[in-house]
């Protein structure tokens, strides 16, 4: 099974115009061959993605809600797993 949506953003990929260059991830969280955020800052990745559905012409208020889901996709629980929030320095 593979799966429908990015693991990072959850953007589904039908809705993905870009040329994806990864199974797992969108055209837009994996380019040239790397992730694009490589942080593990979800809130900011949740303003970064929110800003650039904005800019591709989402209503705000959509691209917020879109956002709430984004600490629930398949790459942040990884992150979460590996290490705990507070280990950040
Ligand atoms: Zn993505």
């Amino acid at each position: 099974m593979t799966s429908q949506s990015c693991e990072m953003c959850l953007m589904p990929f039908k809705k993905d115009n870009g040329k994806r260059e990864s199974e797992l991830y969108c055209s837009y969280c994996f380019k040239e061959g790397e992730l694009v955020y490589k942080e593990d800052d979800i809130k900011q990745f949740q303003q970064y993605c929110c800003q650039s559905m904005i800019k591709n012409g989402t209503n705000q208020y959509l691209a917020k809600f879109y956002t709430l889901f984004i600490p629930f996709a398949p790459h942040w629980r990884k992150l979460k797993k590996i290490k705990p929030l507070k280990s950040k320095e």
